[in-house]
């Protein structure tokens, strides 16, 4: 794990230094992995609000900009990756999961941030649904390689992969996997100021982008 890990770094930093962005198109269509990025909520839906005003739908959506930026810089790692929303708009659930299907989605993953009215609950959750299909097994090793590398390399506390519910994860769990991950409290004082730090934000990316390239290697 920790060489595949190091392999990615690797890349990652040689290609943002060395890699002509020309290539780009060329090396991607070849093992491309198609992955699909929810930003959570938008529009006249925020989300979440921090206790200082920082509402979810736009950290998530800083979080999935940066995604596509680094993947776009590491073009080798085949991942092509797409959003359910570029800009400050609210899509339905189901026109979420509907562009994942229509685009034969590899991977899809939904992004949050979390509230309580507890000011002390803090840390990252990840969600798969909990009803079972083909995709499940995989959907729980990506949750678990979310999780892990999260609060491995951020040091966010891990609450542990869950099973819920969740409106987009039911209608993805039947096609591809899927897992709804939940990036700190945004009601958590220190969480909140955390991910109102943009270097903070390029790790999580950067860090889901590793979960999902070390998943991949189990297939
Ligand atoms: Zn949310």
């Amino acid at each position: 794990m920790e060489l595949r890990k190091s392999i990615f770094s690797i890349f990652f930093l040689s290609t943002i230094a060395f890699f002509p962005i020309e290539n780009y198109s060329q090396t991607v269509e070849k093992d491309q992995i198609t992955i699909v990025v929810d930003p959570g909520h938008g529009g006249s839906d925020p989300g979440a609000i921090g206790i200082n005003g920082n509402k979810e739908k736009e950290v998530v959506l800083k979080i999935a900009r940066k995604m596509i930026e680094i993947s776009k810089s590491s073009p080798e790692n085949g991942f092509k990756i797409y959003l359910t929303r570029y800009k400050d708009s609210l899509i339905s659930l189901n026109d979420r999961t509907k562009l994942a299907k229509a685009l034969k989605a590899d991977v899809f993953i939904s992004l949050h941030c979390n509230h309580s009215n507890n000011p002390n609950a803090h840390g990252l959750e990840a969600y798969v649904s909990n009803i079972r299909s083909q995709q499940s097994k995989e959907s729980i090793l990506f949750a678990y390689q979310i999780q892990k590398e999260l609060s491995k390399e951020l040091g966010l506390k891990s609450r542990g992969v869950k099973f819920s519910n969740f409106q987009v994860l039911q209608e993805s769990i039947g096609f591809y996997p899927s897992v709804l991950v939940e990036l700190g409290f945004l009601s958590n004082w220190e969480e909140e100021k955390w991910l109102s730090n943009l270097e903070n934000i390029n790790q999580i990316a950067y860090s889901i982008l590793v979960a999902i390239r070390e998943s991949l290697d189990f297939r």
